[in-house]
């Protein structure tokens, strides 16, 4: 598998400010490198999601951390005739976040459905998340996380559909196939969203 390549055409240097909300996709350890559905390099996308986090923090601005909820007997798993091994089991420690993942105690976490004959690739499908970034007067989303094809995709697009603006943090997101995840990357930003690099130096190694 070659290395995703960091697309974008000299993307801006991303900057919270007011009606700013950081959305953080399904950063568990299933996801990560030793977990049951590993997304390639996935943990390279920690130290900058980590610098956003310290960034949000500073401003009192809210984080938003989404996470894979699943049952044991969930549709989308091997088991049960779907597409993926079991993962992110509610309760189970591959269902908990990256450690390395330093999301501070205020951080709100939107648990997708569990209902075990759906999956929902969306953050925003059977959950309260636009409600409460509308009570919070949220305009605008910071989104990375994992995987870009799958969860950030599906997210990105509905908040563009339901009015929000993004901020594509392109290199805070990992695909799981490099291919399907450059298509994703163009059409989010054809959508609409912004596409946008942090400050943080191209990622060493990284213990999940
Ligand atoms: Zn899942």
């Amino acid at each position: 598998m070659n290395r995703p390549t960091i697309s974008s055409n000299f993307p801006e240097r991303a900057t919270a400010s007011t009606h700013d909300a950081l959305l953080i996709i399904d950063m568990q350890k299933d996801f990560l490198s030793g977990g049951a559905l590993a997304v390639p390099y996935g943990v390279e996308v920690l130290p900058v999601l980590n610098s956003f986090i310290a960034e949000f923090v500073e401003k009192g601005f809210p984080i938003f951390a989404t996470r894979d909820w699943h049952p044991r007997n969930h549709c989308s798993f091997e088991a049960q005739g779907g597409p993926w091994p079991a993962h992110c089991v509610q309760g189970t420690s591959g269902a908990e976040f990256a450690p390395a993942l330093h999301l501070p105690p205020t951080t709100i976490v939107i648990s997708k459905p569990s209902a075990p004959n759906k999956e929902t690739y969306s953050a925003f499908e059977g959950t309260d998340l636009e409600k409460q970034l509308r009570d919070l007067d949220v305009r605008r989303l910071f989104v990375g996380g994992l995987a870009t094809e799958y969860c950030v995709f599906h997210t990105v697009k509905d908040a563009l559909r339901r009015g929000f603006a993004v901020q594509l943090l392109v290199d805070a997101i990992r695909p799981i196939k490099t291919e399907d995840g450059a298509k994703a990357e163009s059409e989010m930003i054809r959508l609409g969203a912004t596409p946008v690099l942090s400050d943080v130096e191209e990622p060493e190694e990284v213990e999940a």
